[in-house]
């Protein structure tokens, strides 16, 4: 099998998409498309530097502006969610990595699927929100969904060479705990937003960053990894890892563990996203054993992280409430990050959302959107 060398990447400019780009030029893949929501500058740049066949940005002015400054390329520009679905779907792309943040990753990854692409997935609120519908298209179209995020790689990692999964008995994953993880409950609903954005051991994008402060970051990669792995709840669980050394763990049900180390670097996850089944050299520094820290486990406090709390609620609900839990969630992290509402409303408007949401235990594409849709109404209330 060769390795994938012509890569879309959706949401270039970002924490991630930046990553993917230097393991991109170390590894010598293309660029078939790249694509921002508003960053310009940022696009231009790295437009004239991978010379992708197209560009695009979501905002349709910035887009205008971007089609003007690459006149002199043979870049393509285009604009919206239909420009997404275009990068996402190009002929020429083996490989589509969605590293967007929020739902608008959703119709690109379907359509990326449609067009039987490898999906490396960074964008974990496409399979929050309807993880099924994603897990299912891809098995019909035999498209490959490869996780970026580093516990799912983890997983993914120590899954290799298992052939039957019924001999998984559960997944751990692993959580940093975040900036607040020893802060009273009191203290943590006081939160600033510069206090929550200082996560120990991660440089992140700023929702996923408030996400892990909250600790709604594990719960909803507690919820990737049922739609991932298609395993109920109650074979995954979560443990508290201050260090980011050990970034998750398979237990077999002959009671081995199995797990993979790493230094808190994303571009060794994006990279295995995009190498798989293979390993190459690659920009990631190995880790040194010798020096690290010594590796501590504790149980999570859902007292504290009443977020988590919600989420695990919602993956046992399954259905819409994994939709509205996260729709909720990214309306309610927008109005922290814009100083609207204190921290610990975050939660509060979440609950109300996970209230209202309708029991719909299979639902479709529209069910999930309007789900998601009334759950940020709820939230921004
Ligand atoms: P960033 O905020 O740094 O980057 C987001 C990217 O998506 C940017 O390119 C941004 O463009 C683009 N974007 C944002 N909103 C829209 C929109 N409405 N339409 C189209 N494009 C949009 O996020 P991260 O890189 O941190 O995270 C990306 C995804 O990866 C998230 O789902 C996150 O949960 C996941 N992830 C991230 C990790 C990390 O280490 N950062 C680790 C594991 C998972 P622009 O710059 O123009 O705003
Ligand atoms: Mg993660």
């Amino acid at each position: 099998m060769t390795v994938s060398k012509r890569i879309s990447l959706l949401g270039s400019t970002g924490s991630i998409g930046r990553q993917s780009l230097e393991v991109m030029a170390a590894r010598g893949m293309t660029a078939a498309a790249l694509t921002a929501n508003q960053n310009v500058d940022l696009l231009e740049e790295q437009c004239r530097r991978f010379r992708p066949e197209l560009a695009v940005l979501t905002d349709p002015a910035a887009a205008a502006d971007l089609r003007l400054r690459l006149a002199d390329t043979s870049v393509r520009v285009a604009s919206g969610t239909e420009g997404l679905e275009e990068a996402a779907s190009l002929e020429s792309a083996d490989t589509v990595l969605t590293a967007v943040m929020g739902m608008v990753g959703l119709r690109p990854t379907l359509a990326a699927i449609r067009a039987g692409k490898r999906v490396a997935l960074a964008n974990k609120e496409t399979l929050v929100c309807a993880g099924e519908l994603v897990m299912d298209a891809a098995a019909r179209y035999g498209a490959d969904i490869v996780p970026v995020d580093s516990e799912h790689s983890a997983i993914f990692q120590c899954l290799q060479g298992c052939r039957d999964r019924r001999e998984v008995r559960r997944l751990i994953l692993t959580a940093s705990g975040g900036p607040f993880w020893d802060w009273p409950a009191e203290q943590i609903a006081g939160a600033t937003v510069e206090q929550a954005l200082r996560h120990p051991n991660w440089s992140m994008g700023a929702k996923i960053t408030v996400d892990s402060a909250s600790m709604m970051n594990k719960g909803l990669e507690f919820i990737e990894a049922m739609r991932l792995y298609r395993l109920p709840a109650e074979q995954i669980s979560i443990v508290i890892h201050r260090e980011s050394i050990v970034h998750s763990l398979v237990e077999f049900r002959d009671g081995a563990i199995l797990a993979q180390l790493g230094a808190p670097d994303m571009r060794l996850p994006i990279q295995y996203a995009l190498t798989w089944p293979e390993r190459t050299p690659g920009p990631a520094a190995p880790l040194d054993l010798l020096s690290c820290p010594p590796l501590t486990f504790c149980a999570p406090d859902l007292a504290r992280f009443p977020c988590l709390a919600l989420a695990l609620e919602a993956a046992r609900r399954g259905g819409a409430a994994t939709a509205a839990l996260n729709g909720a969630n990214e309306a309610a992290v927008g109005l922290f990050l814009a100083g609207k509402i204190p921290f610990g409303d975050i939660a509060e408007r979440v609950a109300r959302a996970l209230a209202d949401a309708p029991r719909l235990p299979e639902p479709g594409l529209e069910d999930i959107l309007a789900a998601d849709a009334a759950a940020r109404r709820t939230a921004a209330r």
